[in-house]
């Protein structure tokens, strides 16, 4: 379109709008300002210039903004591409209308793509943005949207990134803001640059189907018009092929090629009262089988954009499954134009006393209230909790930082993200100003400071708490780097047992510890120490590759001065962490296990077949195993639950327990029920046995007794308190 049919036609919409005749001038008086001002300026399209702001007002004239949102749409580049000054525009059309041209200026300065900082940051400023003028916004959007209709003028570098960066931010903020028909154009476009030989075989199949979709409506038509009229319902019926980019996207979903895809034709049908809505719904589902599980019912619970509508599928006239919408004029409206069709209700004047329609508006109203509220925009970004982008939380740092973390991203996560080491150091955390737990989930806006201490170290169990990888990894590289730094001190000091300080620090200086590390294919002293210390090789090796080398010369000071003595770790791969043995499975030594990181309590000791870790994170997974000397190390004895079945019969309890007892095993506990219907006996036993050869020697006995129907083991009774046994005790002392 040249600049004077652009001109007429935005003079024909302003009419049709019933605007005032004085608002279409001063709207006129703004776009010959700017034609003036960008006299003798190009596009790359190498059209005039002012072709640019007149689409941009057209396109929000179509929104029904006001008067001084399309006046600002005629100025929207003059501060940036002209020398004209923001007072100028003031001087001539009013603080309103400056404010507008100044607010999109600012905004356009930002290039909304790179780094992920770089991309919240924008964020941050739209908010505040919108905040400020949610006008803004919309100038914005129209700008970007001729942008985009024109983008095939550009170079094709510079086609692809603003195709991405429309469809990551912009996009996404019209449908924020319930702009349907702008985001579906934003997001079409887009797909055009980005994926160009798919959008073109879209739009090429879909042009095909055309004469189907028409007959479809027909047919549809035909077949529910008597009901209809029956009914007295006036419904306009349209059907339409559901715009390119949603085809992509499903196409991309569910894996399939388009001529798979069977429902690219949607019908819609607008009706004049929300009532008319559902009775249109029924006489639908009444000719035409509803495909389950697809009726939604926007009505009632509209979308938080304000979205009203029904929604269902159905096989439709062709018996292939056709989606139907269904929705009054006004909510059709509202999907098409969203917040912009209530701020037109809001600026004229006219709001409705229908509370309900307000309602639909109230994310936005409380924006435009919190606008009105708040001193600074920063005030509106702490208190409205937006979910603008539903899979990302953005925080803030005290000094305004954005931190943008994936939804569910608790302290750890932010903590880790603004540095290593101030994850390292947390020890604690205010949210907004309150002393909050570290595992609390962060909401959009909050202001999070993390508290640290230069002591503070990281804890095993923050693996649980955190939720990005870049946490998780560097709490993990924080472990592995400590734990070996552990690992040395304990190898170190398992050889100096060995030795004697005195030997070991001779061995140092003399270079002999290090030519045992080489012979090992170790390049150093602490990497030999370290595998010691972590038990993956033994002292008496090194103790015997020292007296190797020494050859007979000095052998004697390589005697091990003490005896050799095992660990009493109970459990190896646990040294020095807090641990218990899982109530759910009740290891025994013997079995096998496994360690999982908990919340708060350390490592809880699992059976490696126990059902609660089906839904273990692996990552929480420590690989541990029994001492295989524990039994000869300590005489400890350990729970183990079992519940035997039995016949009901009097004296059975006693014949078992004195079982138990012949098998010279300690009861801890015993609870006996009685299923009188089924003649069944349950006795559920604590067991103190000291590993899983002498429980199943126990249950064998058990199951051997005449009267006994089954034995198994089952997870301890969460109502029994247990005590330490007495008998545990007692050998404690006769230990020492
Ligand atoms: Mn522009």
């Amino acid at each position: 379109m040249n600049e004077e049919t652009l001109i007429n036609k935005l003079h024909e919409v302003l009419k049709q709008q019933n605007r005032a005749d004085d608002e279409i001038e001063e709207i006129n008086k703004a776009y010959l300002f700017a034609k003036k001002l960008h006299e003798g300026q190009y596009r790359v399209s190498e059209e005039p210039y002012i072709i640019h702001p007149c689409e941009v007002a057209l396109i929000l004239a179509d929104l029904r903004v006001d008067k001084h949102t399309i006046m600002a749409a005629f100025l929207h580049d003059v501060i940036e591409d002209t020398d004209t000054t923001p007072e100028q525009i003031e001087q001539e059309f009013g603080e309103d209308v400056k404010n507008l041209v100044e607010g999109v200026t600012k905004l356009g300065k930002y290039q909304f793509k790179s780094s992920e900082e770089r991309q919240a940051e924008n964020f941050r400023k739209m908010f505040v943005a919108m905040a400020k003028d949610v006008r803004v916004i919309f100038l914005k959007l129209a700008d970007r949207l001729h942008n985009m209709r024109t983008l095939n003028y550009m170079a094709a570098n510079k086609q692809q990134r603003i195709a991405q960066e429309t469809l990551d931010i912009f996009a996404p903020l019209a449908g924020r803001l319930g702009i349907g028909k702008i985001k579906s154009e934003l997001e079409d476009l887009s797909l055009r640059y980005l994926h160009p030989d798919k959008y073109f075989e879209i739009a090429q199949l879909v042009a095909q189907k055309k004469t189907e979709r028409e007959q479809t409506v027909r047919m549809l038509m035909q077949t529910i018009s008597i009901n209809l009229k029956q009914n007295k319902i006036e419904a306009e019926i349209t059907g339409r092929a559901k715009h390119y980019y949603s085809i992509y996207k499903k196409m991309k979903r569910l894996n399939i090629a388009f001529h798979d895809l069977y429902d690219v034709t949607a019908v819609r049908i607008i009706v004049n009262t929300e009532r008319e809505c559902y009775e249109v719904l029924g006489v639908i589902h009444s000719h035409f089988k509803p495909i389950p599980g697809r009726f939604k019912d926007y009505i009632a619970m509209p979308k938080s954009n304000g979205y009203k509508s029904l929604h269902t599928s159905v096989l439709g006239p062709r018996q292939k499954p056709l989606e139907v919408q269904i929705r009054t004029k006004e909510m059709h409206h509202i999907a098409e134009y969203g917040v912009a069709a209530h701020w037109r209700y809001k600026e004229s004047g006219s709001v409705k006393a229908d509370s309900k329609t307000d309602l639909q508006f109230a994310w936005m109203r409380r924006m435009l209230e919190l606008e009105q509220e708040s001193a600074g925009a920063d005030d509106f970004v702490e208190k409205v909790k937006m979910d603008l982008f539903t899979n990302q939380v953005f925080a803030f740092t005290p000094t305004g930082d954005v931190i943008d973390l994936p939804l569910g991203a608790t302290p750890i996560d932010f903590a880790f993200k603004i540095h290593t080491d101030v994850g390292c150091k947390t020890t604690g955390v205010l949210i907004n100003g309150r002393i909050a737990q570290l595992d609390t989930k962060l909401k959009n806006g909050d202001i999070v400071e993390i508290l640290t201490s230069k002591k503070s170290e990281p804890k095993l169990h923050w693996l649980n708490i955190a939720t990005t990888k870049q946490a998780q990894t560097k709490i993990r590289q924080w472990f592995k780097k400590h734990k070996r730094d552990e690992y040395i001190s304990i190898g170190k000091s398992l050889m100096e047992a060995e030795l004697t300080k005195t030997v070991f620090d001779e061995c140092i200086k003399s270079g002999e510890l290090l030519n045992i590390a080489r012979t090992m294919n170790l390049t150093s002293v602490d990497d030999l120490l370290a595998l010691l210390g972590n038990g993956e090789i033994s002292a008496i090796k090194v103790m015997n590759k020292l007296k190797h080398e020494a050859q007979g010369d000095d052998v004697s000071k390589f005697m091990s001065h003490k005896k050799p003595q095992s660990s009493k770790q109970e459990i190896i791969g646990l040294e020095g962490l807090m641990y218990q043995l899982a109530k759910c499975c009740l290891p025994l030594p013997g079995e096998a296990i496994v360690g999982v990181v908990t919340r708060g309590k350390g490592i809880s000791v699992h059976r490696q077949d126990c059902k609660s870790l089906e839904t273990v994170q692996p990552e929480r997974l420590l690989e541990i195993s029994w001492n295989p000397d524990i039994e000869k190390l300590s005489k400890k004895t350990y729970i183990s639950a079992i519940r035997i079945d039995v016949d009901d019969k009097i004296g059975m309890l006693k014949d078992i327990l004195a079982k138990i007892t012949d098998c010279d095993t300690n009861i801890n506990y015993a609870n006996v029920k009685s299923n009188s219907t089924k003649k069944l006996g349950i006795i559920e036993l604590g067991l103190e046995v000291s590993s899983i050869e002498k429980l199943n020697y126990v249950m064998n006995q058990l199951r051997a007794m005449e009267s006994v129907q089954s034995v198994k083991r089952v997870p301890l009774n969460s109502n029994t308190r247990l005590y330490v046994p007495s008998s545990q005790k007692k050998k404690a002392k006769n230990h020492k």
